[in-house]
């Protein structure tokens, strides 16, 4: 396939694109001379619930031809339903939300809140960790390469080494706000979190009075095979922030907090298009697909059994495989990009990691047939000779 140009008048900020895609059908995608494709995680983890989800198609439909869109001063149907269902799936601690219109702008909106409820000005978080790229985002980021074009970024912030008690433990003081982590480390390379390491930084942000937030924005919507990544472990933060698949593919974000967050809260904080009455009708939609279609379950289940059979089929060029349900990293001996050229000349769009880790983020309704024909094409291009 031939590199084509980017789209004329774009920005190219992001590199090639290579394919025009037209269509899309659960973990299918075609483009525009009809070839299909199996999204093994081009979508970014946004398709959890399947391309074009007949019941969110559905809600997007007859909200459009009810209303689109309100200012917040007003409530709307869609959006007291959406904020409802939403924080029926949360524990009760978290019950207050804010919705804004991606993860960026969830993870601002969780760092506003963090900075002034606990009137402390100081972040903590993980290196190779990624939580967006607006400049508060950014400044949460630990990676050198994404950050440095851009600085000075906001100050405050410092990154220490994810899973590492020891380090955490030095870094959060009186002045730390929050610490903020991924449970899955998902742009940096597909690294799991060690329950030990979260037990520890839950105790530790107690201790010091600083609040926790994660960043369940690629692991949230059953994607590892819990509703919630923070689900399996029973630990919980002061500030949760969702976004990707939370409307099935229409921008949303979520920024979920606790009472008392919102009571020490000082300022003010707004979004226009947050909440808007279409992507809540969506978000609503998907939240109840999630639950009906048991959408973690089924996760839980490819995932732990595709995970076992990578690692039993071992090729020389992989160093390790690591994953949580649906979300799984190749670490590759050398750099993953030719692998992921020849996964698409076969039909099959996976995304990478990091520069050597093949990343798998499929829609979570993949076909047994799809996911076993991708896991089997991932074996054929990754075989020795
Ligand atoms: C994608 C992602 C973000 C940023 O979300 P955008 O919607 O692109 O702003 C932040 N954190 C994590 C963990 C992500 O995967």
């Amino acid at each position: 396939m031939n590199d084509a140009e980017p789209v004329r008048g774009e920005f190219a900020a992001v590199g090639r694109r290579e394919i025009t895609i037209v269509r899309g059908e659960g973990a299918r995608l075609w483009d525009e001379r009809g070839r299909s494709f199996v999204d093994l995680g081009i979508s970014l983890g946004v398709g959890n619930l399947g391309h074009s989800n007949p019941a969110l198609v559905h809600a997007i439909e007859s909200q459009a031809r009810q209303l689109i869109h309100v200012g917040s001063a007003c409530d709307t149907p869609p959006r007291h339903d959406f904020v409802q269902r939403l924080l029926e799936l949360m524990p009760p601690s978290l019950d207050r939300v804010f919705l804004s219109n991606s993860g960026a702008e969830g993870i601002e909106t969780a760092l506003k809140f963090a900075r002034s409820s606990t009137a402390r000005p100081g972040f903590v978080a993980a290196l190779r960790g990624f939580h967006g790229r607006t400049f508060g985002a950014l400044s949460a980021t630990g990676r050198r390469d994404l950050r440095e074009p851009f600085e000075p970024l906001v100050p405050g912030f410092s990154h220490v080494p994810y899973n590492d008690i020891t380090q955490l433990d030095r870094a959060v003081d009186q002045t730390t706000a929050a610490v903020i982590l991924e449970l899955v480390q998902g742009e940096g390379g597909v690294h799991v979190i060690d329950p030990e390491y979260l037990r520890a930084a839950r105790a530790i942000c107690d201790r010091r009075g600083a609040l926790l937030i994660f960043d369940e924005i690629q692991t949230g919507m059953g994607r590892t095979g819990r509703r919630f990544a923070f689900e399996r472990w029973g630990i919980l933060p002061d500030i949760l922030v969702l976004a990707k698949s939370l409307a099935g593919g229409v921008p949303i974000g979520a920024t979920i907090t606790t009472e008392e967050v919102e009571r020490r809260f000082r300022g003010t904080h707004h979004s226009t298009f947050g909440g808007n009455a279409l992507a809540c009708a969506a978000g609503r939609a998907a939240l109840d697909y999630l639950v009906s279609a048991r959408l973690d379950e089924r996760a839980e289940r490819l995932g732990t059994e595709a995970i076992s059979h990578l690692r039993r089929s071992p090729s020389a060029r992989v160093r390790e495989v690591r994953g949580l349900g649906l979300l799984i990293g190749i670490e590759l001996k050398e750099r993953a990009a030719p692998y992921l050229q020849a996964l698409r000349e076969r039909g099959f769009l996976a995304i990478g990691a990091g520069p050597n880790v093949i990343r798998l983020l499929p829609p979570l309704v993949i076909s047994e047939a799809d996911w076993a024909a991708g896991l089997t094409a991932i074996s054929e291009v990754l075989a020795d000779g």
